[in-house]
């Protein structure tokens, strides 16, 4: 029988530490065709773990991997993780080098890590994402969104007709005040979210409550990543461009690597 990883992270993006347990621990080529195709982006030599729970961040809903370190309880760090990823069936892999000569077996205590900048950084990335989603729907209620990137140098909004370099001000502007604005990001769960739109990594396996993100009450989107507490903790948002592509608009933004 399957047993999905706790996500951790879901609940509490502020841990940057845990202590849990090793429930696998092996080579990638021994992994399924499936499994294999998650870590398409790694070595093939790096090695799979999976845990009982995790607070690294698997890569999806437009946001990127966290990565971070495993090591054994009370040790310094063994394993290098360069990318997380889920599978269908709700299990996390965390992909990467052990040290030469270190070996973990199922059922060892281990304490997983995060890397705080990386984090942080793309916590303010889907933030921005969603102060963005807020402006447009403020401004433009009647334009459907159906897309969204948070990977750096990439982050964009897409949505179904046009939009032009005018608009770009004035979406500035809504964006600005949001952020000035100072509103908290309220995360819930609901049971049925059947009325919300499909968006931001809430996994198609999922059957039970899903979570919704809100900035201050405004909106509502089911989204399983990872933000900051309060829109002015994003930062300065810039709106780099606006453009075309087959009817559907790209809004792309940045938000500064630091605060
Ligand atoms: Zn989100």
């Amino acid at each position: 029988m399957v047993q999905p990883t706790e996500a951790v992270y879901l609940k509490d993006a502020s841990l940057r530490t845990l202590k849990t347990e090793i429930i696998s621990y092996q080579p990638i080529s021994s992994l399924s065709e499936e499994e294999k195709f998650l870590a398409k982006n790694v070595s093939p030599e790096d090695l799979a773990i999976t845990m009982c729970q995790t607070i690294l961040y698997p890569q999806g809903g437009g946001q990127p991997s966290d990565t971070g370190s495993i090591a054994p309880a009370d040790e310094a760090p063994t394993f290098t993780v360069s990318l997380v990823r889920k599978t269908q069936d709700g299990r996390i892999y965390h992909f990467g080098k052990p040290s030469t000569g270190s070996i973990f077996t199922a059922g060892q205590s281990v304490i997983q890590k995060v890397d705080d900048v990386k984090r942080d950084y793309h916590s303010r990335l889907h933030t921005g994402g969603h102060i963005v989603g807020l402006a447009m729907q403020l401004l433009m209620p009647e334009m459907k969104k159906v897309k969204a990137n948070h990977f750096p140098g990439e982050a964009c909004m897409e949505y179904e007709g046009l939009l032009y370099n005018e608009h770009k001000p004035q979406i500035q502007a809504k964006v600005d005040e949001l952020v000035e604005q100072d509103l908290p990001i309220l995360l819930s769960w609901v049971e049925d979210a059947s009325d919300l739109e499909d968006v931001e990594g809430r996994g198609k396996e999922r059957d039970g409550p899903v979570r919704v993100a809100s900035i201050g009450g405004l909106d509502k989107n089911p989204c399983g990543g990872t933000h900051v507490s309060r829109t002015s903790l994003v930062g300065t948002i810039t709106i780099r461009k606006i453009s075309r592509n087959k009817g559907v608009s790209r809004v792309s933004y940045e938000v500064s690597p630091k605060i």
